[in-house]
């Protein structure tokens, strides 16, 4: 395969930007400039891509990665009134195409995935799949047992025609919550809080299914490990 098409594949651009790249000597495989848009090359014997100056994974399949979302971001190719949650990421994995597994508000923190595998997101996504997710959630007035229960029992919230309950929910403290749904209804769990008589003032993924942040900061991305990877399959 041609340089350039390595890299159009790899996510840098269009062909013609692609080439340029090389040209300007931005682009270095296995630690040498390369000079030649034309060379030959070898994808399963690179072992090492910098492009100016940034050392990139040589991706070799789908792309899966989780984002540490931060508030005032939309999970959306579009965004109105806020910066794209996309735009948090290198630009090859845009090129790539990668889409968010749901949505998440825009003011709402935490765990995102993102893959350029569709069948990866319909799996997550599917009502049949169930995913448990895990919520932070800050809620206006104190947490009382009352709340607690009734997000247990289940609560009716308007256009389903059955109760949604709760996997599991645990106080924190006098404010906070850990909630675990396994739908993913639109604004699900500050309609499930406020039909419970409170109201969600800050909301934070926490896990989904046995996946959760770790370390990763907010504004953060990182690749899923193959072993996170056969967890949520
Ligand atoms: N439930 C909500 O209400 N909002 C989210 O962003 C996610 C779950």
């Amino acid at each position: 395969m041609e340089l350039y098409r390595f890299l159009q594949q790899q996510g840098f651009g269009s062909r013609k930007e692609c080439r340029k790249l090389i040209e300007y000597g931005l682009v270095e495989i296995n630690g040498e400039q390369a000079d030649n848009w034309r060379a030959k090359v070898q994808p399963d014997a690179l072992h090492s891509l910098s492009v100016d100056d940034e050392p990139w994974q040589i991706l070799r399949g789908p792309v899966y990665l989780m984002l540490n979302k931060e508030a005032n971001t939309e999970t959306s190719h579009k965004p109105i009134h806020h910066p794209s949650v996309y735009s948090r990421l290198p630009l090859p994995f845009n090129n790539l195409g990668v889409s968010a597994v749901g949505r998440l508000d825009a003011d709402t923190t935490g765990l995102l995935l993102l893959t350029t595998d569709g069948q990866f997101i319909h799996a997550l996504t599917s009502p049949k799949k169930q995913v448990p997710k895990c919520y932070r959630v800050t809620l206006k007035h104190a947490a009382n047992s009352m709340l607690l229960s009734q997000l247990q029992s289940g609560v009716l919230l308007r256009d389903e025609d059955e109760a949604l309950a709760v996997d599991a929910v645990l106080q924190v403290d006098e404010h906070t919550i850990h909630m675990t749904i396994s739908q993913g209804r639109y604004h699900q769990v500050k309609r499930m809080v406020a039909a419970a008589g409170n109201r969600v003032e800050a909301l934070h993924r926490i896990a989904i299914g046995s996946l959760d942040l770790g370390e990763l900061a907010p504004g953060q991305w990182r690749f899923l490990t193959p072993a996170e990877l056969a967890a949520l399959g």
